[in-house]
C-alpha cells in the first residue's frame, strides 16, 4: 500500500515521508501522538501531527541543544530540561560524568511511555539515577526557583498548545531567576526560512536579549524540521559561546558526538546574512 505522512510546513509547503507502518496513535489531554515506522528515516514520532523526532536525524537537534553549551562551561553540574519527553537531550547529557543532576520536567507522560516503548536508543537515559523526571507544566515548575541550575535547555514544541507560555517574557525571566550566575539557556528557535516561524524565533531572541547580556544564535541542518534548517538561541549571564569555548577541556573529555564538534561550534554562530539582518534589526 502507498502511505504517506505529510505535514503542512505553510499553506503552500508540504512534506511527505512514505510510511511502512502506523505503529501507534494516541492522545492524552494535551495533545495526539503519532509514531510511524518510515522507509528513509526510520521510526518518527509526531505531535499534533509535527515530527518531534526521527531516528534518523535526532542526533542533529540532540547534539546541538546539548554540547554548544557544555563546551562553553564544561563544569556545568545542575541541568533543568523543559520538555524533551523523548529522551534524547538528556542521553546526551549524560555523556558528561560531571553533571551531578538533571531535572527534566515533561507535561506529558504520553511522550515519556511512547519514547521507551518506540525510541530505546533515544529514551536509554531517563532512567539514569542522575536524572529525575517530573511530569509537569515547565511554566509553573520554575517559578520561585532561585540560582539552582548552571543550565536550562528548552526543548519544547512550538508556542501552540501546552509549548505557547514557553516563549514569553514571563518564562524567560523566571529562567533568568533560575540560573546561578554562570547560567546558561539554550532554547530551539525555530526555521529561518518561513516566515511565520522565523518571527516566532525573532520574537524570542529579543526577549532574551532583554534580560541577558549575551545572545547569540546558532544554526544546525535538521532534515526533517520545516526548512530543514533549524536556529537555536544561545543566551547567557556572563559567556560568549565562541570567545569562551573551553576547547581543550572539552576535547579532553572524549565525548563520542555524531554531529556536534568543536570546529563546528565556531561556524555554527555564523549565520547567513538575512538570518542576521533580521535578527539585528528585525
Ligand atoms: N525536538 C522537538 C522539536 O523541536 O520539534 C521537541 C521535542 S518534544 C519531545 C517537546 C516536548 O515539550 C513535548 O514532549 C511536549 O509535551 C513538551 N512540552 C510542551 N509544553 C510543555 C510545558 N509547558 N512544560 C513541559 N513540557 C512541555
Amino acid at each position: 500500500m502507498d502511505l504517506w505522512y505529510t505535514e503542512s510546513h505553510t499553506d503552500h509547503v508540504r512534506f511527505s515521508l512514505q510510511v511502512k507502518e502506523h505503529l501507534f496513535t494516541g492522545e492524552s489531554v494535551f495533545q495526539k501522538l503519532d509514531i510511524l515506522d518510515t522507509y528513509e528515516y526510520g521510526k518518527l514520532m509526531t505531535l499534533d501531527g509535527l515530527v518531534m523526532v526521527t531516528e534518523k536525524d535526532e542526533f542533529v537537534y540532540h547534539d546541538m541543544i546539548v554540547h554548544v553549551s557544555m563546551a562553553v562551561n564544561p563544569d556545568i553540574k545542575n541541568v533543568l530540561v523543559i520538555g524533551g519527553g523523548d529522551g534524547g537531550t538528556v542521553r546526551e547529557l549524560m555523556k558528561y560524568p560531571g553533571i551531578v543532576h538533571v531535572d527534566m520536567v515533561e507535561i506529558d507522560k504520553l511522550v515519556v511511555d511512547a519514547a521507551r516503548e518506540y525510541f530505546p536508543a533515544v529514551s536509554c537515559e531517563v532512567d539514569n539515577p542522575r536524572v529525575t523526571v517530573l511530569y509537569e507544566d515547565g511554566i509553573k515548575f520554575i517559578k520561585g526557583k532561585e540560582a539552582v541550575y548552571d543550565l536550562i535547555l528548552i526543548d519544547s514544541t512550538d508556542p501552540i498548545g501546552p509549548g505557547e507560555g514557553l516563549f514569553t517574557t514571563e518564562f524567560y525571566s523566571d529562567c533568568y531567576t533560575a540560573l546561578t550566575e554562570n547560567g546558561i539557556l539554550i532554547n530551539q528557535n525555530e526555521t529561518p526560512v518561513y516566515e511565520k516561524f522565523f518571527e516566532v524565533g525573532i520574537s524570542s531572541n529579543k526577549k532574551l536579549k532583554k534580560m541577558f547580556p549575551s545572545v547569540h544564535v546558532y544554526q544546525a541542518n535538521i532534515p526533517t524540521y520545516p526548512g530543514g534548517y533549524w536556529l537555536f538561541n544561545f543566551a547567557s549571564k556572563k559567556y560568549h559561546p565562541i570567545e569562551d569555548i573551553k576547547e581543550d577541556v572539552w576535547n579532553g573529555l572524549n565525548i563520542h558526538t555524531k554531529y556536534y564538534n568543536t570546529a563546528l561550534h565556531r561556524g555554527c554562530f555564523a549565520l547567513p546574512n538575512y538570518v542576521k539582518e533580521k535578527i539585528e534589526h528585525g
